[in-house]
């Protein structure tokens, strides 16, 4: 079975599938960790800019991976857990720009899906339901009020320790998000038969409890 989670930067998706994985004993997949490995990626190789052919030949060289380990799918380059690497505004942007290329999503397209053969999977990022698996069982798209987008966003930059001005947060939001439902390809978008779910009054043990209940039924 697989359960998508899509929606914009700063809904709390990630801790929310994270935990709804954990609660309903599925393996959980950050695909945006993904879309910003190759970014670290690019950066690291200097392809940032590259023309669309360039960067096709220069992702099939990317020694990028989803590997199942403890419930959830690590994502590594060259071997290495690009965890520590990749949770910051420049990566977050050029993340966000080179996810709107062609050759990027088709490139990821085969990698996420192979996830999800896997087993029962959380997979959560922004077109899970409406591109990647579009006969997901079940299908969420989390939304919440510009202004706790940017407060979740600060508290989750807080406790790894980067100290980043709130107005910056909701003006790097806002670029994300027009890039983000703007693109042509896999827009930012609830799939047609996602339940939306404003989880701006909602505590993030609701936010799960309400999912987990809805998957099942
Ligand atoms: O979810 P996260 O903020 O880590 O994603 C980083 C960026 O990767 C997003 O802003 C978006 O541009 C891109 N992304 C995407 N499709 C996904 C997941 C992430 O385009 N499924």
């Amino acid at each position: 079975m697989v359960v998508t989670v899509d929606g914009p930067a700063g809904t709390g998706k990630s801790s929310a599938s994270r935990l709804l994985a954990r609660e309903l004993g599925f393996a959980y997949l950050d695909t945006g960790a993904l879309y910003r490995a190759i970014a670290l990626a690019a950066r690291r190789d200097g392809v940032e800019e590259a023309a669309e052919s360039e960067l096709a030949a220069w992702l099939a060289k990317v020694p990028l991976e989803a590997k199942p380990t403890d419930g959830r799918f690590l994502v590594l380059l060259d071997g290495q857990d690009v965890e520590p690497f990749i949770r910051n505004e420049a990566i977050s942007q050029l993340a966000s720009r080179l996810s709107a290329l062609a050759p990027v999503r088709e490139h990821l397209l085969g990698l996420q899906r192979s996830a999800g053969e896997r087993g029962d999977l959380v997979a959560e990022g922004r077109d899970m339901g409406t591109v990647v698996f579009p006969r997901a069982e079940a299908k969420f798209f989390l939304t919440a009020s510009e202004q706790e987008r940017a407060r979740r966003r600060w508290l989750q930059l807080g406790q790894s320790g980067q100290h980043v001005d709130p107005a910056e947060i909701l003006a790097d939001l806002r670029r994300r998000d027009q890039r983000d439902s703007g693109r042509s390809l896999s827009p930012l978008r609830p799939a047609g038969d996602a339940t939306v779910l404003d989880t701006t009054p909602l505590s993030l043990s609701q936010v799960v409890a309400t999912m987990a209940r809805q998957v099942r039924t």
